[in-house]
């Protein structure tokens, strides 16, 4: 018996599935236990490495999570809103930490995760890496000490793949810049521009989103005010660094009490 935490994979074929398994088997403090995929998907029954064009890792891509959770203590998951809630469930059954990646999920979705949360740990973050967590520090203080003739407009740029904006990450930065002016980002978010839309309102604050190519990922939070700007900005060049984050969310959830955490949680920020 090994105290080394064992790790499922779900979504184990998507960008940030291949990336988290090949830091996991990369890493000497967790073992892949499991990889998960949607019904019908051609990886399902295949080994994870083999079908991933590496080595044989001894992991078969399996349809059924809910026996893949219960080899483990913890599942990652960077897949999708409905996939994540179902996964909610059944990691609470197995008593594993649920570290949850995936972004674009409604206000309805999570608070739907509530009852999950009761009963094992959840980790969620628009976004695992040390580098937007601190931006997301950042931009709360610089938010709270400035005043509105600064206009706030934040400013993504994701991969043409990308199916949600604005991007989980600029939520975040938005709901951060609106905490350091103490309101309600629901009250003042302007989502892009089009069209005769008048004059900017003082005190909005404007989420922009580009797609394009290969881009791994960048944010920018833009103070704008008469005479001077600030821009804070992250670029992410490789996803290694979400992985990472999400792995250090899974071991740092061992052992903690049930509840939803987040990175600034993990990270202790
Ligand atoms: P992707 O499309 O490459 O991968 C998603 C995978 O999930 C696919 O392999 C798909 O088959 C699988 N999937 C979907 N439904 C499933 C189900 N019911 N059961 C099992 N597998 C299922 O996408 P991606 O680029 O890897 O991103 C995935 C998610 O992670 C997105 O929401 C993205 O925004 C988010 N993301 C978050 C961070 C972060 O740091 N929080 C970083 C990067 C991406």
């Amino acid at each position: 018996m090994t105290h080394i935490p064992g790790i499922v994979v779900t979504g184990a074929s998507g960008r940030m599935g291949q990336m988290l398994i090949k830091t996991i088997t990369d890493s000497e403090q967790a073992r892949l236990v499991g990889a998960v995929e949607r019904t019908g998907h051609d990886w399902i029954g295949q080994d994870v490495g083999t079908a991933m064009g590496g080595q044989p890792l001894g992991v078969t891509v399996t349809d059924d999570p809910l026996e893949a959770f219960a080899q483990a203590q913890a599942v990652i998951d960077f897949t999708a809103p409905e996939a994540t809630l179902e996964f909610a469930a059944l990691a609470a059954q197995a008593r594993c930490v649920h570290v949850i990646g995936t972004t674009g999920m409604s206000d309805e979705q999570i608070a739907a995760l509530e009852p999950a949360a009761r009963h094992a740990v959840i980790v969620r973050a628009g976004n695992m890496s040390l580098g937007v967590n601190l931006l997301v520090q950042l931009t709360k203080k610089v938010a709270a000490a400035l005043d509105e003739d600064f206009d706030i407009e934040v400013i993504e740029a994701h991969h043409h793949h990308k199916v949600d904006a604005p991007s989980g990450t600029a939520l975040m930065l938005g709901e951060a810049a609106a905490e350091g002016r103490g309101v309600n980002l629901a009250d003042v978010a302007d989502r892009g521009r089009d069209g005769i839309t008048g004059a900017r309102q003082r005190g909005h604050i404007g989420f922009h989103a580009i797609r394009g190519g290969d881009i791994v990922g960048e944010h920018d939070v833009l103070f704008a005010a008469p005479g001077e700007r600030i821009v804070l900005r992250h670029v992410a060049t490789d996803r290694a660094i979400f992985a990472r984050g999400a792995l250090k969310a899974a071991l740092w959830g061992q052992g903690k009490a049930p509840g939803q955490y987040d990175m600034v949680d993990v990270l202790g920020l």
